[in-house]
């Protein structure tokens, strides 16, 4: 079968499902926003042949072409052969769709007819062995380096291209350059580093810190055209976001077949919208729709209010913060480096 891997563009009209194939991780990443106690639990074959079905019905009934399909975890990897199921299995029955599939992976396994599945994939490393080994460890603690970037070369390898995905934390920020120059020096050309939102260490000074190292990547960046290198923080679009309403985008499809509307929310009961059985739970989505429209008081008068994510999503806020009208301090200051950025390509 045609397994070649298609991509979404503007002209298409598409839905994005999270699919949580696992929740289980063999890792235990400090800054996990996951926490370290997560289910040893798989979604089973059954489970995604509903949760198939249930995608193809809000796919027809919105009139949409495209399916952007993630696997998410845990790390998705460990359930391959469901992955692998699930896309030839779509592919088969659906050719009409156009199916766009991504994956994120720790790299701990190699899984190459699933990796041959996914059109995009991320791996995550955080830099150098000093700065991956201090936060990305097993559940004994060991450092998880050498594993993961010989597979993330492997990877690499088989794709031709692969996303490189970082985490920055306090404690990482002021080797932000190293971090990024080391995975490029590596071979890997699209890196893509991401604020630690649930760190309470973040000061003002560190977010400076952030800021100096990324002009340094510029200046190395600048130095070397032939690498066609792609810094997410620095390249990606400022976007009015518009609002956010439970399942215009799609839904997040958990282990069990619960739907949630975001991946923060997913697995926690309070933002259950229904289940791919018996659909969408009408009244459980218009609570969160009408969550989700009031002004944010916090912010009036801000010029980014329409282009930050902490007006869009009331159920980050809550994550963060503990109530969904107050943004935190964390985000607001990394939409704040993004707009600073901006000026400096
Ligand atoms: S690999 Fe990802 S899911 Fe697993 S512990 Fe690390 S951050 Fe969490
Ligand atoms: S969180 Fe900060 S950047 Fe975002 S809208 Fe509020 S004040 Fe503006």
């Amino acid at each position: 079968m045609e397994l070649k891997n298609t991509y979404i563009t503007n002209e298409d009209k598409f839905l994005q499902f999270n699919f949580w194939v696992t929740t289980y991780c063999n890792f235990n990443c400090r800054y996990c926003y996951e926490t370290c106690d997560k289910p040893d639990a798989y979604m089973s074959q059954e489970i995604a042949d509903k949760a198939i079905e249930f995608m193809y019905n809000e796919i027809d009934t919105k009139a949409c072409n495209a399916l952007w399909l993630n696997f998410h975890g845990g790390e998705p990897m460990l359930n391959q052969k469901l992955i692998v199921y699930v896309v030839k299995k779509i592919k088969q029955e659906r050719p009409d769709i156009k199916l766009f599939t991504t994956a994120t992976t720790n790299c701990s396994v190699m899984c190459e007819e699933a990796a041959e599945c996914i059109s995009e994939l991320t791996v995550s490393l955080d830099g150098t062995k000093k700065c991956h080994d201090m936060n990305r460890v097993r559940h004994d603690g060991s450092g998880t380096y050498d594993l993961a970037v010989s597979n993330a070369l492997k990877y690499l390898e088989l794709k031709g291209n692969v996303r490189t995905r970082m985490v920055v934390t306090p404690d990482n920020a002021a080797d932000l350059s190293d971090n990024i120059i080391h995975l490029i020096e590596l071979g890997f050309r699209e890196i893509m580093p991401g604020i630690d939102h649930f760190s309470k260490e973040w000061t003002e000074e560190l977010f400076g810190t952030v800021y100096h190292e990324l002009l340094k990547v510029r200046e190395y960046r600048l130095a070397h055209p032939e690498y066609r290198i792609k810094i997410g923080i620095i390249d990606s679009a400022i976007k009015r976001l518009g609002k956010c309403y439970v399942g215009c985008d799609g839904y997040q499809i958990y282990i069990n077949g619960k739907l949630y509307p975001c991946t923060y929310a997913a697995g926690d009961e309070y933002y259950e919208v229904g289940d791919i059985f018996n659909g969408v739970d009408v009244n459980a989505a218009k609570r969160i729709n009408c969550m989700n429209n009031g002004k944010l008081e916090a912010c009036a008068g801000c010029g980014y209010y329409e282009y930050c994510i902490s007006p869009r999503c009331r159920i980050i806020n809550q994550k963060l913060t503990g109530d969904h009208m107050t943004p935190s301090v964390v985000v607001c200051a990394s939409e704040n480096l993004k707009i600073k950025l901006h000026g400096i390509k």
